[in-house]
């Protein structure tokens, strides 16, 4: 359970987001769901009520501070996992249209049952991104594409970009220690420009937001297969 509304309301507000009554009764029961069902499935190391609270809920929802998601926005959420940034997302960005895509069937099934629950809204995608960009009906289809905790960024931007279209975005959330310069190789070849690296502290951690502009088609060639994709990162 996580603490009361007056507290959690004045948690958001530290990073300035505001939070009503009806979204914090959503918050409360993705929090007690995600506990429960983290005892018969690998969900989340954190599962303390603040820590959810902070690290997931509020981490996610401080995409909305960094960047304009025009109403109505399409977003894909590569390597979910217990659906985050995305689903915290949603609960306060409920115009938003959501995809959740995982290679882990049973994350898949807890976001399903998730969802329903809140009645949110969304497409779920079993599957490798690697796999699912290629395909006509996803590739360079949405405004934007996200991801947190999935791989390193020369990779993620493979495995994130192909389903943008040209002029959408590509946002990672990233933690400290990771050296970015690699990557500008990766999002030159796939048809992006990192347009922001957006730096901020949640409580004693540091964050990084970064945000890749799809300036051109990416070449069909990309994504390559996982296999290649680990072997030789672009
Ligand atoms: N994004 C969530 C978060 O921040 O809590 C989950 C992060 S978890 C460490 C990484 C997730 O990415 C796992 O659920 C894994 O199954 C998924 N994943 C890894 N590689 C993937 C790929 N190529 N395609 C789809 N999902 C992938």
């Amino acid at each position: 359970m996580l603490p009361d509304f007056e507290l959690c309301c004045s948690k958001f507000a530290e990073y300035k987001i505001e939070l009503t009554e009806i979204q914090y009764r959503k918050f409360d029961k993705y929090a007690d769901f995600l506990v429960e069902y983290n005892q018969k499935v690998n969900l989340t190391a954190i599962t303390a009520p603040d820590e959810i609270l902070v690290k997931h809920f509020i981490d996610s929802c401080l995409v909305t501070k960094f960047i304009d998601l025009p109403e109505k926005s399409s977003i894909i959420d590569v390597g979910t996992g217990a659906g985050f940034p995305s689903v915290p997302l949603i609960i306060i960005r409920p115009d938003l249209k959501l995809t959740l895509l995982d290679s882990l069937n049973k994350r898949i099934v807890f976001l399903q049952q998730l969802c329903d629950m809140l009645e949110i809204e969304a497409e779920f995608i079993h599957g490798r991104a690697e796999d699912f960009s290629k395909m006509h009906e996803f590739r360079e289809k949405f405004d934007f594409s996200c991801a947190r905790a999935v791989a390193e960024l020369s990779t993620l931007t493979e495995l994130c970009l192909p389903f943008v279209r040209v002029g959408g975005t590509f946002i990672s959330l990233k933690g400290p220690g990771e050296d970015l310069d690699p990557a500008n190789n990766a999002v030159t070849i796939l048809g992006g420009k990192i347009a922001s690296v957006n730096e901020y502290s949640l409580e004693k951690d540091e964050r990084r937001l970064i945000c890749i502009e799809k300036i051109s088609q990416t070449p069909p060639k990309y994504p390559r297969n996982s296999a290649q994709i680990k072997k030789k990162p672009l």
